[in-house]
């Protein structure tokens, strides 16, 4: 078991954001004796993990989230839901440090003819929040729109993939890559690389791959997978209280590098 660091004086720690990265860095403070609230806008803990965890073969991270909620509870981090902490509401608050653990939100794309409306979010595709017709376009063939289009291929869509790097899934590393690919390949994904969407007319998508306009049509739906930016609602400082900034909030990243930030804040506040 990892020894951790004393404490001289327990203070109020604010934690901002239910992800992994909060939960860790709120487990770990309350361990060392801090009193620990932690403020989560939604009604559930778990963040962005708990999208990672919706496509096939990707079960697993749910125990990683329980283990987490299981050990907040355990170390007795009070946690209440609903709150969208702005820095009026910790300006209210007064605790002693902040540690803001507010992740990241999807990149949204800007081509012209596309919509708003027309372009979904693959967060909210995984999240169940739209409607998905039978013939998809997934924009971006990064892990989050490789692992989007398994899971609408398993529901039985027909799936092209776009991705204007000469490989999917760079991100993963080769074996996980290789594996997916495969089970893409069985399921029937087309795959176009390095190619862009430079336009949407009506029912038309027009893509350039390496200086050559290729036109498509028939996509019912439109999905954007492009990556995502850290999001910080409140800044690095809040009057003269303490912000410490972890995980995805900090730099978009991977579960164990927010895992790992949020250790390395509750280890050291
Ligand atoms: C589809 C998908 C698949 C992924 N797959 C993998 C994978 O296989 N392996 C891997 O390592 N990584 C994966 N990732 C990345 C990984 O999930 C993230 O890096 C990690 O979960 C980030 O954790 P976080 O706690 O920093 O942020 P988040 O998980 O984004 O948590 C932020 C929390 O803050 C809350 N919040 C935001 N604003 C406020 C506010 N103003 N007030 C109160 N609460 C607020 C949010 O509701 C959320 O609960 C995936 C990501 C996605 C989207």
């Amino acid at each position: 078991m990892i020894e951790l660091n004393a404490i001289e004086q327990g203070k109020s720690i604010v934690v901002v954001g239910g992800g992994v990265a909060g939960m860790e860095a709120a487990i770990i403070a309350a361990q060392r004796g801090h009193k620990v609230v932690l403020l989560e806008r939604s009604n559930d803990l778990g963040g962005q993990a708990l999208l990672a965890a919706q496509p096939p073969h990707k079960e697993e991270i749910n125990s990683l989230i329980n283990y987490l909620v299981t050990q907040m509870k355990k170390q007795g981090v009070l946690v209440k839901f609903g709150i969208e902490v702005n820095r009026s509401v910790l300006e209210k608050l007064k605790p002693d440090e902040i540690i803001m653990a507010t992740g990241a939100v999807p990149l949204s794309l800007d081509v012209p003819g596309l919509s708003p409306k027309r372009a979904i979010l693959a967060w909210d595709v995984l999240k169940g929040l739209a409607t998905i017709g039978e013939k998809v376009l997934i924009i971006g063939g990064g892990q989050v729109g490789c692992e989007t289009a398994e899971y609408l291929l398993q529901q039985g869509k027909r799936v092209t993939i776009l991705e204007m790097e000469d490989k999917i899934a760079r991100e993963m590393s080769s074996i996980n890559r290789q594996l997916l690919s495969q089970r893409l390949t069985n399921l029937g994904v087309d795959i176009l690389t390095l190619a862009k969407l430079v336009e949407v007319d009506q029912d038309k998508v027009i893509v350039d791959q390496l200086g050559v306009k290729l036109t498509f049509s028939g996509f019912e739906s439109i999905i954007i997978a492009i990556g995502a930016q850290s999001y910080n609602p409140v800044g690095n400082d809040v009057g003269n209280i303490q912000v410490h900034v972890i995980g995805d909030c900090r730099k978009p990243a991977r579960l164990m590098d927010a895992i790992h930030d949020g250790f390395y804040v509750g280890s050291n506040i």
